[in-house]
């Protein structure tokens, strides 16, 4: 893959990143390093990295769209109170009724109640 310096950077902060970052927290810290750099080339290369498939955009129930590397195969809480995305080590086993399809990736996300929240809520 040929990469620009900006799309390097793009892709470097979402590959360094657990935090799973808007466009916008992206585009905040590529300004860091490369003060020129506008939002529309952020987005343009972010959706180019998804194509790649060198990151991936998830997105969420509120329509947010937040960015995510792909380093490990996980999955994501997601807390409804405090709306915390948290990781999730892999050990799933599904076994959907795929057919004759050839299932290249899947998505799952759990919904609830985080640790902190339920601490919370027990505590008030
Ligand atoms: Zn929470
Ligand atoms: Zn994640």
């Amino acid at each position: 893959m040929r990469m620009t310096k900006q799309k390097k950077l793009v892709f470097e902060i979402v590959n360094n990143s657990y935090e799973h970052l808007t466009a916008y927290e992206i585009y905040q810290k590529c300004k860091e390093q490369i003060p020129s750099i506008s939002l529309g080339t952020v987005y343009r290369n972010l959706n180019l990295l998804c194509d790649l498939k060198k990151i991936k955009k998830l997105e969420m129930k509120d329509k947010t769209e937040r960015f995510d590397n792909i380093k490990e195969k996980h999955s994501h809480f997601i807390c409804e109170k405090c709306h915390k995305i948290i990781d999730l080590k892999d050990n799933i086993t599904l076994t959907p009724d795929v057919s004759n399809h050839k299932v290249t990736d899947y998505e799952i996300k759990f919904y609830g109640i985080c640790e902190n929240c339920l601490k919370e809520e027990n505590n008030g």
